[in-house]
């Protein structure tokens, strides 16, 4: 199996070495072997904690106690400086490095979303390693997501990534209490329904170190195999883990995707969509979009109802039957003012661009039997 679009999260205990500082040849190996998924076509992003250690080496480990303005300030003086380190080993193997910070906002609404899954697009297109973290400072317990176990597992399904590596400081998942001689490694997890005595036995675990324990990584992983990522979880000191894993071996726990991901964009995209609300495209932009192309501003005939960009619309065929749906990259305002253009008048019309495309093809599903 080719894995070609891959997030890496990598927890505080793994960047440290389970120490109180950053351990750097943990992150040059890193950045190796990174090149070499580059190397073969990979697009990979890394989720990465260690803002908050980074902070804390940065000012001497102070005792300022567990306040949540506290972990923000360490965080605001940890994440440029974790940042910088990065910046410098990745350059070494000619890696540009960009840093994307996220709170829980910024996927739940929809136009932020739709702006940072961009962003993110446009770095892979790039070779510009994302780098994310969540984004500490404005995030608190209550409306943060809290630790980048399950933010990595929302990156992996706004980018429908295939493979979501949970580098830790073990080698995976435990039927029991990993110190206990009597418990095993969880080599793979298939069924559906993931069994009460796995989530019993990861609750509770937490290295000390970073935010999350085993139970938040289980979380992610029903989260990223519900939209048809593959979930790794395996010891981020392992040597050549990332080549290991490419390879087709199967070190740590391998918890494998629930459906595939069209199935599930699909229903992702019914579930939101807002009946009634859409475009209507001419026979000529029908066809482009059974080819497998994109919507453009020059195929559509009409606007129908109010929407924002990134919100998901049908798109209504000439006799008006609801025919596909998709989100869209841009208003319905926008869109009333640039239908029937060619997408190089978007830019002079508008005045900025967002995207050539009104909805693009990855964004696009057909109804069956409706025209499609
Ligand atoms: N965002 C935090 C940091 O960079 C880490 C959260 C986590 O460990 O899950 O320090």
């Amino acid at each position: 199996m080719h894995y070609q679009r891959i997030i890496i999260k990598v927890g505080t205990s793994t960047l440290t070495g389970g120490s109180r500082a950053l351990h750097y040849p943990r992150i040059v190996e890193f950045a190796r072997q990174i090149k070499v998924l580059q190397e073969r076509h990979c697009q990979t992003v890394l989720v990465s904690s260690g803002a908050i250690a980074a902070g804390k080496e940065a000012l001497n480990f102070p005792n300022l106690g567990k306040h949540i303005p506290a972990k923000q300030m360490l965080a605001a003086v940890g994440q440029p400086r974790l940042m910088a380190i990065y910046e410098q080993i990745f350059s070494m193997y000619g890696i540009h490095v960009g840093q994307v910070l996220l709170t829980r906002t910024d996927i739940t609404n929809r136009k932020s979303y739709i702006n940072a899954r961009g962003t993110l697009e446009t770095l892979l297109e790039n070779k510009v390693l994302p780098i994310v973290n969540e984004n500490d400072t404005t995030a608190t317990d209550e409306i943060g997501i809290g630790d980048n176990d399950n933010l990595s597992a929302l990156v992996a399904t706004m980018l429908e990534a295939d493979l979501l590596l949970l580098l830790t400081d073990i080698d995976g998942l435990y039927d029991g209490n990993p110190a206990d001689k009597r418990s095993g490694l969880i080599k793979e997890i298939r069924e559906a329904e993931i069994s009460p005595s796995i989530w019993n036995a990861v609750s509770g675990s937490n290295s000390g170190l970073g935010t999350g324990g085993m139970l938040t990584k289980l979380q992610a992983a029903e989260v990223a195999r519900r939209s048809g990522t593959t979930v790794v979880i395996a010891y981020g000191g392992n040597e050549n883990i990332l080549q290991q894993i490419m390879d087709g071996d199967t070190p740590g726990t391998w918890i494998y995707p629930l459906e595939d991901k069209m199935e599930n964009r699909k229903r992702y995209l019914l579930a939101s969509a807002q009946t009634g609300v859409g475009v209507e495209i001419d026979e000529g932009a029908l066809k482009a979009l059974q080819k497998g192309g994109s919507l453009l501003p020059v195929g559509v005939r009409a606007v129908r109802g109010e929407f924002q960009r990134g919100d998901v619309i049908y798109v209504f065929d000439q006799g008006g039957k609801p025919c596909a749906l998709g989100r869209c990259a841009y208003a319905a305002d926008e869109i009333a003012r640039v239908k029937g253009m060619h997408t190089n008048q978007i830019e002079s019309a508008l005045g900025y661009l967002y995207a050539e495309e009104l909805i693009h093809r990855d964004d696009l599903v057909f109804l069956k039997g409706k025209g499609g």
